[in-house]
């Protein structure tokens, strides 16, 4: 029941935070998507995975947000079947203004002492996990700590790093942003934490 409370506080919550600045959660969540995700990995069909919409809903988003000028389809230099969304520079803008997108959160976190803090940390992070495992919840994380990255094999080259899943060097930068396929050796426990 705590749980329902909290997701219905967290709506609410998010859609007060972003009124200003003309969005909707779900657009406020795709910008932040597209800036905090690895830009090789940024198509419409794992945003609608991360959204947890359909691929019909997370098109429809996209497609208001291009019209305001915020986002930018592109063809992958990788794959030509896919398309990779981009920030426009009005879109870095508005990411910026929504840096205190959360801070309402964390605010009533801070009521918490760092015991009640750690526990409630391990609980989220089974239950977020336990929801990863039943495919029901997208979780994104940098690459340190991945069990495929292979950390700076390539020394004092410009892409450093190695992931072994999509067997593609990797930047210093890349490396930073957040992965959909993130694999952690143990995740029981665990909680995302933001990339970069
Ligand atoms: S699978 Fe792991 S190592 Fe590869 S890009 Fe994703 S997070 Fe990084």
């Amino acid at each position: 029941m705590a749980l329902l409370r909290l997701s219905h506080a967290i709506k609410a919550i998010s859609s007060e935070e972003v009124k200003g600045l003309g969005l909707t959660p779900m657009q406020a969540q795709t910008l932040l998507w597209i800036r905090f995700t690895k830009p090789f990995l940024s198509s419409v069909g794992r945003l609608a995975q991360a959204l947890g919409v359909t691929h019909v809903t997370a098109i429809g988003v996209i497609d208001a947000l291009e019209r305001d000028g915020l986002v930018a389809r592109q063809v992958s230099p990788f794959d030509r079947r896919v398309t990779l969304l981009r920030l426009t520079p009005a879109g870095e803008e508005v990411v910026q203004r929504l840096e205190s997108f959360g801070q309402t959160l964390e605010t009533a976190l801070d009521t918490l002492n760092d015991h009640e803090l750690a526990a409630l940390e391990r609980g989220l992070g089974a239950i977020v996990w336990s929801l990863h495992a039943g495919g029901l919840l997208q979780v994104a994380e940098a690459c340190r700590g991945c069990v495929y990255f292979r950390e700076n094999v390539a020394p004092g080259s410009s892409e450093p790093h190695r992931c072994e899943l999509i067997e593609r060097f990797l930047s210093e930068q890349d490396a930073k942003l957040a992965c959909p396929d993130y694999a952690p050796e143990n995740p029981h426990g665990l909680l995302p934490i933001a990339a970069e």
